[in-house]
């Protein structure tokens, strides 16, 4: 386990909310949380100015941002995010999982967006200090936990194309339970024929709210279709499997070896992707990070060579994929049904984040 040294949250201020909400309405929301519907009591904060540097770390009241009709993120969408999540253990304490993972991802973000790089110890002391503030609404239970969203934003009122010399760092904090409604059960993909989130060269790799919004209506179409999520092909060729908006894939040989994509500039690298390549490894599994033909996994679905399909993120964690569909094929993955190694992984991952299993790897960090 990692301690809290290379984290600033001793230089936030909090600025404590003069309306928290009641400890029943607290309960209330913590009972049932449908995803990033409700949100604490506080935010973290910090400003930047080409000039000043990062400044003005604090935690404050949650509430709306004022924003100027000229703020430059809202004509030229210069913006990242990233998504983690705080977990109660038995015993009361509250731990996240490889946060230096997405302090790093967040400054790699930041660079391709041209935004200013926070600090890890910044990124790590803003979420140590807003999870302080707001313990109480980290959730104990099956499949909850206080879902964490940092993000930066272009703040400078500016309608020119340059990059802001204004930028606002914010985390927030939403107590979830399971992502999908109805829990752990399989999902049906939509493989997208027409459209692409990411290109050669362009920002697939960062988590940026772009891609997000070149997703949506891929997503609608697989709705249309029937289906629960899309999975995007690479725009290069059409031919190789990507990802999903927001989550990763890997597929499960018959033979027990398991591919996932290769990161290949156009691939967001999740935190839970590696961490599931270490754990499938260590349980004797090859694994390994290649192109995925779409043409080769519609063979092997059809053949019975390739066993299971998942998709794995942070907020839904491991989901399995039962039915993957296109304009001209439609195929069930196995019998439909969660397979035995996704349902184990899902397990291993899950156990070592609610401190049920042994963190062997270092990968929680304590909070609270
Ligand atoms: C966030 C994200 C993922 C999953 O990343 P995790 O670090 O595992 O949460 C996968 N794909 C995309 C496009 C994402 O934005």
């Amino acid at each position: 386990m990692s301690t809290l040294t290379s984290s600033s949250a001793d230089l936030f201020e909090i600025r404590r909310s003069d309306t928290p909400r009641p400890q029943a309405e607290r309960d209330a929301a913590l009972a049932a949380p449908k995803f990033g519907t409700v949100f604490t009591d506080h935010m973290a904060r910090v400003t930047w100015s080409q000039a000043g540097g990062w400044h003005d770390r604090r935690v404050e009241k949650y509430g709306p941002l004022l924003l100027d009709p000229a703020c430059a993120v809202l004509h030229y969408a210069q913006e990242i995010f990233e998504g983690m999540k705080a977990y109660r253990h038995a015993d009361g304490s509250v731990w996240t999982f490889r946060p230096q993972a997405n302090a790093a991802r967040f400054a790699a973000s930041a660079r391709r967006l041209a935004l200013p790089e926070l600090s890890e110890a910044d990124f790590l002391g803003a979420v140590e200090a807003l999870v302080a503030t707001d313990a109480a609404w980290v959730p104990s239970g099956e499949e909850k936990s206080l879902y964490l969203r940092p993000f930066m934003y272009a703040s400078e009122n500016f309608l020119g194309v340059r990059p802001s010399l204004e930028a606002e760092f914010l985390v927030i904090a939403s107590p979830v339970g399971p992502y999908f409604a109805g829990g752990v059960k399989p999902v049906s993909i939509w493989v997208a024929q027409d459209y692409h989130r990411a290109g050669p060269g362009g920002t697939g790799a960062a988590k940026c709210g772009g891609n997000y919004a070149a997703s949506l209506l891929p997503q609608q179409e697989a709705y249309a279709q029937g289906c629960e999520q899309v999975c995007f092909l690479d725009a290069a060729t059409s031919t190789l499997l990507e990802e999903l908006g927001g989550m990763n894939v890997f597929v499960v040989h018959a033979d027990g070896r398991v591919s996932t994509p290769e990161l290949s500039g156009t691939i967001l690298e999740g935190v839970t992707r590696s961490s599931i390549i270490q754990l499938l490894t260590d349980a004797g599994h090859e694994v390994d990070e290649r192109p995925l033909p779409l043409a080769a996994l519609r063979a092997g679905l059809e053949d019975g060579s390739v066993a299971e399909v998942f998709a794995c993120g942070t907020a839904a964690v491991v989901t399995p994929i039962g039915r993957l569909a296109g304009t001209d094929f439609d195929l069930a993955v196995g019998d439909g049904q969660a397979g035995a190694v996704t349902s184990r992984v899902r397990s291993e991952l899950t156990d070592i984040q609610y401190g049920r299993a042994t963190d062997r790897h270092g990968w929680l960090h304590r909070l609270v």
